[in-house]
């Protein structure tokens, strides 16, 4: 069983596969851990009551994978090929035969596409807060986005920034009630609705950002230290070359057992159609795919 993806979803994946005594190899990506890996707090994981940061929950189940017996590659699945009843795998520098396999490939978080963002990447735009909250301890911030992951990354950077500036495209927050709340109440935040980014501007690091006020119409300079990106996700799927119907979201369909459209060729985590997108639901449809493809191994029937 070959899982593309080390993410919470491929991780969770490999140690099911090798736990059912199936040959099993992740192609991790670039890095363990995916969008986990960059998150101080994991909120809402079972048996973590007080929250457990990405980086250390990820290289757990890694851990557990391994002692299972899961082998990990630190590539890239580029594309795949069908061969009778095997997939051929292709990764940065080796090929190898499954005779299933899992996608569990995430996704990316979108940028704004403003002028100056790409300049300013790593010099003040960031999209990992705890990563880059002490370097603007005391600074003005903003934060763009109104979904769960904007809101939760404001209130990480509202424990050491001076204020921290959310700045909401629509009239209505998309986030969760809990985060909502939580926000309400942390005087250093304040919500910008009906804002536009148009510009992130500095020499050589961000020193403000021009936003327009969708009723007013007028454009004015903000003045901060460093702008966060949250503004949604872009599922990890040009390496499918056409080969399965995405949804118009770019998420994979799936039916109820994980199973795409081709034979053998599973979906976990953000990546598939229907994903509840918290880390939790990853870890269990990793489970499910990878009980679905030793199903598939025993008795054939797809
Ligand atoms: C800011 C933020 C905060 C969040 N906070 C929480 C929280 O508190 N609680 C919670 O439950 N959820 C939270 N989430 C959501 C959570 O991060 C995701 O639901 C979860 O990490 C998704 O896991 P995944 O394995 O499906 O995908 P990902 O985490 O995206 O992992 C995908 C993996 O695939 C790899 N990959 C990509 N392309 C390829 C390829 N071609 N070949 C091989 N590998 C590839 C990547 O390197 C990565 O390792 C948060 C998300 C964000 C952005």
């Amino acid at each position: 069983m070959v899982i593309a993806g080390g993410g919470i979803a491929g991780l969770t994946a490999a140690l099911a596969s090798a736990r059912l005594g199936r040959k099993t190899l992740v192609l991790t990506g670039d890095v363990l851990g995916g969008l986990l890996l960059s998150i101080d707090k994991v909120e809402g994981f079972p048996g973590f009551a007080d929250g457990i940061p990405g980086y250390d929950l990820c290289p757990m189940v890694q851990e557990q994978a391994m002692g299972a017996g899961a082998e990990f590659a630190t590539t890239s699945l580029d594309g795949l090929e069908r061969r009778d009843d095997t997939w051929r795998i292709a990764s940065d520098n080796d090929r190898v035969l499954a005779r299933t396999l899992i996608l569990a490939t995430g996704s990316t978080l979108r940028q704004l596409g403003v002028p100056g963002e790409a300049r300013l990447h790593g010099k003040g735009v960031s999209q990992c807060a705890s990563c880059d909250a002490p370097l603007v301890r005391n600074r003005p911030v903003a934060v763009v986005g109104g979904g769960d992951s904007a809101l939760q990354e404001a209130l990480t950077l509202a424990e050491t920034s001076s204020r921290v500036t959310v700045l909401v495209r629509g009239e209505k927050l998309a986030a969760q009630q809990a985060y909502r709340n939580r926000v309400a109440a942390q005087p250093r935040i304040e919500i910008r609705h009906n804002t536009v980014v148009e510009e992130i501007l500095g020499a050589d690091k961000v020193s403000g950002v021009r936003i327009r006020d969708a009723s007013r119409g007028a454009a004015i300079d903000l003045e901060v230290a460093a702008l966060f990106v949250y503004i949604g996700l872009q599922p990890n799927t040009a390496f499918l070359n056409g080969q399965i119907k995405l949804e118009p979201s770019g998420r994979i369909p799936v039916d109820g057992r994980m199973q795409t459209e081709l034979r053998g060729v599973f979906a976990a985590g953000i990546v598939r159609s229907g994903s509840a997108g918290r880390a939790a639901a990853s870890a269990g449809d990793g489970t499910a795919a990878a009980v679905a493809a030793d199903r598939y191994l025993t008795d054939g029937v797809w």
